[in-house]
Formats: structure tokens, C-alpha cells, sequence
């Protein structure tokens, strides 16, 4: 494997937050180069310098971790999109750019492997024969092109999560494995949340947590409750969106109308920046070692949590200076801002 940057995942965890982006497969969807419904990659060879981009924006931002864009890049997946044959192309190709990218800055580069849709606990020895072998296939491409920990997110079941682990720790590298929290309290195979990022972190994760489907507001309660448990270094990375009690996981969320809005209508329950940028503070605070962001994440959002955690990136040379703004900014003289109509007055 190639040497990468000179201080690990690890040396940056012990000095300080970790800041994280995710959210690719969202983003590139939106951006006209993903199909939503199977969600499979194929930007990654069919349109690399979208993908380059968005990684840059990430890094300027500042995210400090490049995740190579193989987020359901697995034989499965390929399969319902009939390109099967580009499997290790589109992985090796996905982990090639995040270096690029990385070597832009001072990021770290993270192999990623998700949940399969093939682990079955009805069927555990068989089917875990499967994952394994599917995730030591997309983890053998990555090492040789070169990374520096692999993060195993979006976890149903635990004893996926912990299938991924154990490749991980097989190849010598750090992981960080996170969990899924679709369900009110426990896994897919009927574990706590909260004891599964505790048994997690016994058997070896250097970085335990949640990530994707919940918004900061109903994913937070959670993280708190895994930071009194586990000792190591834990994980957040929600998705931007105002989830609440009653609609706790963006999967969840329905208009008044009781329409269901997941996957592709969520615009009216996103986040703003000040809500992500508290969020960050609040995770900070919480003492979440890593603190990201996933689907619906931009890096509007990245910026803003780089911010309210004290830090300057390269993009907040561009941050808002919203007091020079020809109409509401407060250069503007009062009777100047008459079109700021109250539209209730
Ligand atoms: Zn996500």
C-alpha cells in the first residue's frame, strides 16, 4: 500500500475534532449524475471530474477526510444496474480521485464499504460468507490504490458491522464503523444502539457511531448516550434535514398532507446553515471525536460547522458579509430597505 500522509486518523483524533463530509451519492444525484432509486455510483467513471469537484468543494471547505465514492459500489448493486464488469474499475477509479483531491490539502483518504442488502441473520453463515467476501474484494482494490481507514457506515445489523470490522482489522488499518438507526432503538438484528456501538468498540473499532437517516435533533440523544458508554473515539454524521420526535429518520418524514417525501422531495425539511453550524457546537460540546455530515450534506453546511467550531478554511474567504448586501445589509440606510415588504402587514 502506498504511504499516504504523514499523522493517521488516529494522531488527528487525539489532538482534536475530526471534521467530516459525506453526502456524494445525494449531491451527485442531484447534480444530474447519479439515478436515485438505486443509487449506484457510476459518476465515478462516467463523469470523474463532477466527482473531482465535489471533493474539492469538500476540502475547501473543510472537510479533513477525502471518502473514496465507493458507497454501494459492491457486486450487488452493480448487478441491478447491469455493470457488474466495472466493478473494480469504478472502485479503484473512486479511491485514485479522493488521493488526487486529498493531496489538494491535508485530508486524509477513507475506503468506504456500506451495508450490503445481502447479510441475513436467518441465513448468518452463508450470508456472511457473501458480505465478507464482498467487502475483502472492494477493500483489496482500495488498499493497493492507497488509503489511509476505511469507514463502514450505514449499518442495519450489527453482525454486518461487525463482518466489516474484521476485514478492516485484517488489513492493519483503523476503522471507523457506524450504524444505521432506521428503527426507534435497535438494529436490524435487535441490538441496542446504544450496546451495539459499545460491543463495536470492544472488539476493536477505533471510532464507533451513527450516521445517515437521522437529522441532528434525533440523532444527537443517541450519540450522547454513546459517549457515556464508550471510552474510544465516537462518530456523528446526520443528515441535514429536521427530523423530530415523531418523525425521527428522514425515511420518516411526511408533509402535513401525510405524503411521504423520502428520497427525492426532503427540500422542504432541510437544514439551514445555522442549524448545521449549531449542530457542530453542540457535537463538539457532546465530545464527538468525529463530527460529519451524510445524505442531503453540501459544502454550504461543511463550511458553516468548520466555522462555528473556530476554524478558518480555505472557502471562508467567501463566507457571507451579508452587512454589505444592497438591501438588507447595515450600510443601507432605513427608508432604503421600504422593499423588504411585510407581506402580513
Ligand atoms: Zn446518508
Amino acid at each position: 500500500m502506498p504511504a499516504r500522509s504523514g499523522r493517521s486518523i488516529l494522531d488527528r483524533l487525539k489532538s482534536g475534532v475530526v471534521l467530516g463530509a459525506e453526502g456524494y451519492v445525494f449531491e451527485l444525484e442531484r447534480r444530474g449524475y447519479i439515478k436515485a432509486g438505486p443509487y449506484v455510483p457510476e459518476v465515478v467513471l462516467d463523469f470523474p471530474d463532477a466527482l473531482r469537484e465535489l471533493h474539492r468543494e469538500f476540502l475547501r471547505a473543510g472537510a479533513e477526510v477525502m471518502v473514496a465514492l465507493t458507497y454501494y459500489a459492491h457486486r450487488g448493486k452493480l448487478k441491478d444496474v447491469g455493470r457488474e464488469n466495472d466493478l473494480e474499475a469504478m472502485n479503484r477509479q473512486a479511491v485514485r480521485i479522493a488521493n488526487e483531491v486529498a493531496s489538494e490539502g491535508d485530508a486524509l483518504v477513507a475506503g468506504d464499504i456500506c451495508n450490503t442488502w445481502t447479510y441475513d441473520p436467518k441465513n448468518k453463515d452463508a450470508s456472511s460468507r457473501v458480505v465478507r467476501a464482498m467487502y475483502e474484494e472492494q477493500l483489496s482494490w482500495a488498499t493497493d490504490e492507497g488509503i489511509d481507514f476505511v469507514i463502514a457506515e450505514t449499518n442495519d445489523y450489527l453482525g454486518e458491522a461487525l463482518i466489516a470490522l474484521q476485514v478492516i482489522k485484517e488489513l492493519g488499518l483503523p476503522a471507523m464503523v457506524t450504524l444505521a438507526t432506521t428503527r426507534p432503538h435497535q438494529t436490524w438484528d435487535g441490538y441496542d444502539y446504544v450496546d451495539a456501538c459499545k460491543i463495536l468498540a470492544d472488539q476493536g473499532a477505533d471510532v464507533v457511531g451513527l450516521n445517515c437517516d437521522r437529522g441532528p435533533a434525533t440523532m444527537l440523544p443517541i450519540i450522547e448516550q454513546v459517549r457515556s458508554r464508550v471510552s474510544g473515539y465516537i462518530a456523528a454524521q446526520p443528515v441535514p434535514y429536521k427530523t423530530e420526535l415523531a418523525m425521527p429518520t428522514f425515511e420518516s418524514l411526511k408533509t402535513a398532507e401525510g405524503t411521504n417525501v423520502f428520497p427525492i422531495a426532503l427540500e422542504p425539511f432541510l437544514c439551514t446553515r445555522f442549524e448545521m453550524a449549531d449542530y457542530a457546537r453542540r457535537a463538539q460540546a457532546l465530545g464527538v471525536n468525529y463530527i460529519g455530515i451524510c445524505c442531503g450534506g453540501g459544502p454550504h453546511y461543511v463550511r458553516a460547522m468548520a466555522e462555528a467550531i473556530g476554524r478558518t478554511v480555505p472557502a471562508s474567504r467567501y463566507s457571507p458579509a451579508i452587512e454589505l448586501h444592497p438591501v438588507i445589509g447595515t450600510k443601507v440606510e432605513e427608508k432604503e430597505k421600504e422593499f423588504l415588504v411585510d407581506w402580513k402587514g
